[in-house]
């Protein structure tokens, strides 16, 4: 498929079907009925930057900032492990006080009491960061690019740079993290051809993660009211990039299902094969709003566990038992 393929694919609504089963036949044939539990910690929704999408952007002075303790982020962590999740992922807004230093005894910590895998969702570093954090045992590092287009990046992210957006994921990878990104899907002023292009950098990245959810307008940003309902399109997205990029992990995103009850089951049945349970306290959860709607806001972390084990089950799928490690990495062991 060459960009005009993928251009005609997203334009061309009745075919949506077709693609959603030919994007889940991929998703079987590499990974089975396996889906992947990853316990989702959103640890701090401090955030120095502004981006005009984020509802925990430093200029929003409505949201409650928290920071959890060491303490908490690792039993946080020994509770995930306890439950019989393989891996977490970190998450935060970028927080200056969680400097490598801090980062790396939080992960050295949680890898000498558990087996977790771990990801980290925390945004822009300096170089040598990345490999410190590597060192320390974290496994994988999630940043979402956001957009290819470089005009709509630096209009809805004026404080970061697209090239340097880009110059971390090569360092996290050169660090020897299994990677990922991603975009969002609806933002004001993106069009198809700029979806089609973001489709083929995924595939460009050689990314071993890649998470695609709808944009959704939070009321006290710069896009407040820019609501439209981005999920169908978000899904066509997912569906494409599953055919294009066969081997990666795919999460549903959660924002899919902040904008339909059935978001998360049609993401699993368009490509997706990973969740995320939110396993933040209960007490901090409501408190991390990058967008409105977001699900579970009340349940404890057992329950949200609980929950997404019966919901596999009831579509016809199993959880998987191993770490949801890169696909390559199976194949390099295979191959040595
Ligand atoms: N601070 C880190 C990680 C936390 S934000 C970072 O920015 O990389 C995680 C993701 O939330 C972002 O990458 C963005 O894609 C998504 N997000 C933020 N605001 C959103 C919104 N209004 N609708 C949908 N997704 C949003
Ligand atoms: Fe901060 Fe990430 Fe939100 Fe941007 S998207 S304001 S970096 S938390």
């Amino acid at each position: 498929m060459n960009k005009n393929d993928i251009i005609e694919i997203l334009l061309k609504d009745p075919d949506e079907d077709k693609i959603f089963a030919e994007a889940d036949l991929t998703r079987k044939k590499i990974f089975g009925e396996e889906v992947h539990l990853r316990g989702l910690i959103e640890f701090s929704n401090i955030c120095a930057r502004n981006c005009h999408y984020c509802g925990l952007r430093k200029d929003n002075p409505f949201v409650k900032r928290y920071r959890m303790s060491k303490e908490e982020i690792i039993s946080s962590c020994k509770q995930a492990w306890e439950m019989g999740l393989k891996s977490v992922v970190l998450q935060s807004g970028e927080d200056g006080y969680f400097t490598a230093r801090v980062m790396e005894e939080i992960i050295s910590s949680i890898k000498s009491l558990t087996g977790l895998a771990i990801t980290l969702s925390i945004g822009e570093m300096p170089r040598a960061d990345y490999f410190r954090l590597k060192e320390a045992g974290a496994d994988r590092f999630f940043m979402r690019f956001e957009t290819s287009d470089p005009a709509l990046f630096s209009r809805y992210k004026p404080d970061s740079s697209y090239i340097r957006r880009f110059d971390c994921l090569r360092w996290m990878k050169e660090a020897g993290f299994q990677v990922g990104s991603g975009i969002m899907v609806g933002l004001p002023g993106q069009d198809i051809q700029s979806l089609a292009r973001d489709i083929m950098l995924f595939r460009e990245l050689d990314l071993d993660m890649i998470g695609i959810g709808p944009f959704i307008a939070h009321p006290d940003t710069p896009l407040a009211g820019k609501n439209k309902n981005n999920l169908k399109a978000a899904l066509k997205v997912l569906a494409v990039t599953r055919i294009l990029c066969p081997k990666a992990h795919m999460p549903a995103a959660s924002a899919m299902e902040a904008l339909s009850p059935m978001g998360r089951e049609s993401a699993l049945k368009a490509g997706a094969n990973v969740i995320m349970p939110n396993i933040t306290p209960e007490k901090y959860r409501k408190e991390y709003i990058l967008y409105p709607g977001k699900i579970a806001l009340s349940q404890s972390p057992i329950e949200t566990v609980q929950k997404a084990r019966e919901f596999i089950k009831s579509i016809g799928r199993k959880e998987s038992l191993d770490y949801g490690h890169a696909l390559r990495m199976k194949d390099e062991t295979k191959s040595a």
